[in-house]
């Protein structure tokens, strides 16, 4: 996928070339329009880099096409920002374009308007990208596009606003790029937001996995060549080998999780086998154990059993020549185009517009996509979405628990927070006024810990005075145990006042 950006200068005439390598039968003529269009509505404007502002949507429509996405997304990508930066309406978009073109940049312009502040806006931003996501799930891949160019050229704007912008897409946009099965995308993603969310840890990995890639280069380049010849030897047909550079990020997060120790890491040279169907992948795999020893409890078969997004291979990792240790990969093409651009995958080819699946023989759009289409309806209510998110394993909430309240309101607490934590953080006066709540429709004590997703009404006493000091004991956040001292200190205050001479 990046070795097609370098080769060639980004252009119209390019683009056209690009897409039509993929794609002979697609208008191009319409692409060209697209581009004069865009080019014409950002006439005068420039990138924060000094260069004309059509560097940009060009950019995000090139990773379109990297991507094998049909000329009508790449056009919607051309037109991205035109609504948004320029005196072009969607109307005039609509005239020119269609009404499919149309609401794909209407849709895009209204997921720039999402912002991220913070925690406790994370929520909201995720729930309305799988809004935008379950609506067009085209608008979303333009967006990752867009966000990939944006990281890429984030040196020529102010830090404040490198930092959360690389922030947002390292905890929002790559995940998701994950869950939708899309490897190649949460990577390059994670990649170039790394050096400005965390730069000393990038610097490091940066050199690290720099010094490793020279001293193995040549030891890989062997390896190839010696898999090949023993996967064709043995009478596979259609065999290719590819080198693997692990993603810097991925890498980053491995090492944390090992001490930090390269050694530990096995995945360093990882080789991908293509084979082109089912069962030469079975017998590769034991072509590769018979020349070589496998590492116990290393082989992986997710072929089988694939991952929850979808992703399918055989992994296996040996012991090589000169005791080096090396993983495999082994897959068919089909597979292999997945794990690159997931969900997007099955959308090569087609014109349509309609969620239709590019499937060769037969076969089934993997369960996750079922999934995907079903989500919208998941999304009815805030409590289900939560719990799909649960599905979802998306780990962007670590240690936060989400409640609902009965008003469909979510409060963000901190783990093992309990009724009065969340009383507090409702409001004060319900805080000190609070006698017990309904944890799930159930009566529960006020040192409930609550649990994420719980939904939980706080009774509570108009004629109670103020919180009992002993709530101290178990209350998590500092919010409400402020709160509980506050109360308590302010009523030693007035009492010794009031027994003051003179004192009110
Ligand atoms: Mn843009």
């Amino acid at each position: 996928m990046q070795s097609q950006t370098t080769s060639a200068p980004k252009t119209i005439e390019t683009l056209c070339q690009l897409v039509l390598s993929y794609d002979p039968g697609a208008d191009v003529v319409q692409l060209k329009k697209a581009y004069q269009f865009a080019d014409a509505a950002h006439a005068g404007q420039k990138r924060a880099t000094g260069e004309p502002y059509v560097i940009h949507p060009l950019a995000t429509a090139f990773t379109l096409a990297e991507m094998r996405l049909p000329v009508s997304i790449l056009m919607a990508g051309l037109m991205h920002d035109v609504p948004e930066d320029t005196t072009r309406t969607i109307e005039e978009i609509e005239t020119a374009f269609g009404q499919d073109v149309a609401s794909m940049v209407a849709g895009i312009t209204k997921l720039g308007k999402i912002k991220y502040r913070g925690m406790e806006r994370y929520i909201e931003n995720l729930r309305k990208m799988f809004l935008a996501m379950a609506a067009d799930v085209r608008v979303v891949f333009i967006k990752f596009a867009d966000r990939l160019h944006n990281l890429e050229t984030l040196d020529a704007i102010p830090p404040k606003k490198q930092y959360r912008i690389a922030l947002e897409s390292l905890e929002i946009f790559a995940p998701i790029a994950n869950r939708l099965g899309m490897g190649e995308m949460k990577g390059r993603l994670e990649d170039a937001a790394f050096k400005f969310v965390y730069p000393k840890e990038y610097e490091w990995t940066m050199n690290l996995a720099k010094t490793t890639r020279d001293e193995k280069d040549a030891y890989v380049q062997k390896l190839m060549k010696l898999t090949e010849d023993c996967l064709q030897e043995a009478g596979l047909k259609q065999v290719a080998v590819h080198g693997r550079a692990k993603h810097l990020y991925s890498l980053y997060r491995k090492l944390i999780k090992n001490e930090r120790n390269i050694t530990r890491i096995y995945d360093l040279i990882a080789l991908r086998v293509i084979v082109s169907d089912v069962a030469d992948c079975y017998a590769a795999l034991g072509i590769i154990h018979s020349r070589w020893t496998p590492l116990k409890g290393r082989i992986k078969d997710y072929i089988a059993q694939p991952k929850p997004n979808g992703y399918r291979s055989l992994h296996t990792t040996v012991f090589c020549e000169d005791g080096e240790i090396v993983e495999f990969q082994i897959r068919t093409a089909e597979m292999h185009a997945e794990d690159e651009f997931g969900i997007a995958a099955h959308w090569a080819y087609d014109e349509h517009g309609k969620i239709r699946f590019h499937s060769k023989k037969g076969a089934q759009p993997p369960q996750w996509v079922h999934d995907l289409v079903n989500i919208q309806q998941e999304l009815a209510d805030k409590k289900q979405f939560l719990e799909s998110l649960e599905d979802l394993k998306i780990d962007v909430f670590h240690d936060r628990i989400f409640i609902f309240t009965p008003k469909g309101d979510v409060i963000d607490l901190p783990e093992d927070s309990t009724c009065v934590d969340l009383a507090y953080a409702i409001h004060t006066e319900i805080g000190n006024s609070c006698i017990g709540a309904k944890v799930n429709e159930e009566v529960a004590p006020l040192e409930r810990v609550l649990k994420n997703g719980d939904m939980v009404e706080i009774l509570v006493d108009k004629s109670r005075k103020g919180p009992n000091p002993d709530w101290i004991k178990f209350v998590k956040t500092r919010h409400a145990r402020i709160k509980v001292r506050q109360y308590a200190r302010s009523k030693i205050a007035s009492w010794i006042k009031g027994i003051l001479p003179g004192g009110k």
